[in-house]
């Protein structure tokens, strides 16, 4: 008797023992190593992109793109494979031209921004006024600008973080409501691009806007030439476009469940739709893939505790896909664990970003022991930016990652034709998904609460 009892109090010390970081990590590093090798995440991408290509929000593409995304779901064994649907508002282009008309005529090549109010039916013609930075346009009083095109060329600079990308990236966002503002009638902006090809950079601007376009970075430069000769310099300005104001649009959902708090849920994922003028690939076909890949990983040695459900947002580029998730899943939020989304392209990881908190626990520290040997660094500093998509859930309050990638080459692809399967890496590709299937291992297998570490650092 007395040697059952001590066995009972061993069982039961044995049951309450904090799970230790050393226990974790080789099951976590088995995955790790198993998702290098794996090659679904690269089908995906080739999938997504020769099958579908563009998928626009609002374009028969994007209905493709949703049926891709259920059968691709379903293929890959997960369960609760379904769409949800929600309207949004969509862009669509049309017919689009630009040159030079005096004194020096030539075409240039250009891409009209989401949201631009079409040009009058056979065009625009106007004097240019070039700016060469966005704040040297908004230092204009209204009527400064009035019957004039206005041009403003200020470079985006080249970042491994991306960090660029915001704060230049209002010259493309409200430079046609601000233009309009005062007076101009045309509005053209050197692409938010790190590259120095004649492809322009697309993507959206405020709704209210004037028509406006983005300019291949050496067409900017060769307007800043052209005013810098002190000649009145004349563009000509065509664009149509069709402006859906209720699109049906879908974010495809499918799950893993888990086997002992099903209702306890990991949401993952990456936007569906793009940008037309390339196939979608770096944004965002390879995170809708490493995502997808990552949670069948995360489960490949057994079924998860917790449930990792898969969602591809439908509508990023253009919105719409955040609000309408959290929209409907809001008495959910509650039973999040963690969001996360993947959405800069397939450069390499390079660091993760927890809730505050987070690396004392030992689930976590054994996944920053796992992804050290790929480079990834796990500071204490919090996640401050989960993606655009979850924005809704981390506003409701749900906790969310940020998986930082090496962001260096993603602005000479973003929203231009350049953006094809051609520039994905796939040994970096892998590196993502290995990273990714670490850290839904660890936590669909744990008891860690996000959740309750945000609240204590909120005190
Ligand atoms: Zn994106």
């Amino acid at each position: 008797m007395r040697h059952l009892a001590c066995l009972l109090v061993a069982a039961a010390i044995a049951a309450a023992a904090p799970v230790q970081a050393q226990d974790l990590a080789p099951a976590a590093a088995a995955v790790r190593d198993r998702a290098l090798d794996d090659a679904t995440a690269w089908k995906l991408v080739e999938s997504l992109t020769t099958e579908v290509g563009a998928r626009p929000v609002g374009s028969p593409a994007m209905m493709r793109a949703r049926d891709w995304g259920l059968a691709t779901l379903t293929a890959l064994g997960f369960a609760n494979v379904h769409a949800e649907a929600f309207t949004t508002r969509a862009w669509l282009r049309g017919e689009e031209s630009a040159e030079v008309v005096g004194p020096w005529p030539q075409k240039l090549q250009i891409l009209g921004l989401g949201n631009s109010a079409p040009t009058p039916k056979g065009g625009l013609t106007a004097e240019i006024i070039v700016f060469r930075t966005y704040q040297a346009m908004l230092d204009q009083p209204p009527g400064a600008l009035k019957g004039k095109i206005a041009v403003v060329t200020q470079p985006m600079p080249r970042t491994q973080d991306a960090s660029s990308y915001g704060p230049i990236g209002v010259q493309r966002r409200q430079g046609p409501v601000e233009a309009g503002k005062r007076g101009a009638v045309g509005y053209l902006v050197r692409s938010l691009a790190t590259d120095g090809t004649r492809l322009p950079h697309t993507g959206t601007s405020a709704a209210g806007g004037i028509p406006a376009a983005a300019l291949a970075p050496p067409d900017a430069e060769l307007l800043e030439r052209m005013a810098a000769r002190g000649k009145p310099v004349t563009v000509r300005l065509v664009m149509n476009s069709t402006l859906v104001p209720a699109a049906q649009a879908w974010n495809v959902v499918g799950e893993i469940r888990g086997a002992e708090k099903p209702d306890e849920v990991i949401v993952v994922g990456g936007h569906l739709d793009s940008w037309d003028p390339g196939t979608g690939a770096i944004d965002d076909a390879t995170g809708i893939a490493i995502t997808t890949a990552a949670a069948r990983l995360a489960a490949s040695a057994g079924p998860p505790k917790r449930t990792l459900r898969v969602v591809m947002w439908g509508s990023e580029e253009q919105g719409g896909s955040s609000e309408a998730y959290l929209a409907a899943h809001k008495d959910e939020v509650s039973r999040i664990v963690v969001a996360g989304e993947s959405d800069l392209g397939a450069g390499r990881i390079w660091r993760v970003s927890v809730p505050a908190g987070g690396w004392a626990h030992p689930e976590m520290r054994a996944f920053a022991a796992t992804v050290a040997p790929l480079g990834v660094l796990t500071p204490t500093a919090p996640a401050l930016q989960g993606g655009s998509d979850i924005e809704g859930l981390i506003e409701a309050g749900a906790p969310f990652v940020e998986f930082s990638q090496d962001a260096d080459r993603y602005f000479d692809l973003h929203h231009s034709a350049d953006d094809t399967l051609d520039k994905v890496d796939p040994r970096d590709l892998a590196q993502n998904v290995a990273v990714w299937a670490s850290f839904l291992h660890l936590v669909a297998n744990s008891d860690i609460d996000f959740r309750a570490l945000k609240t204590a650092a909120n005190r």
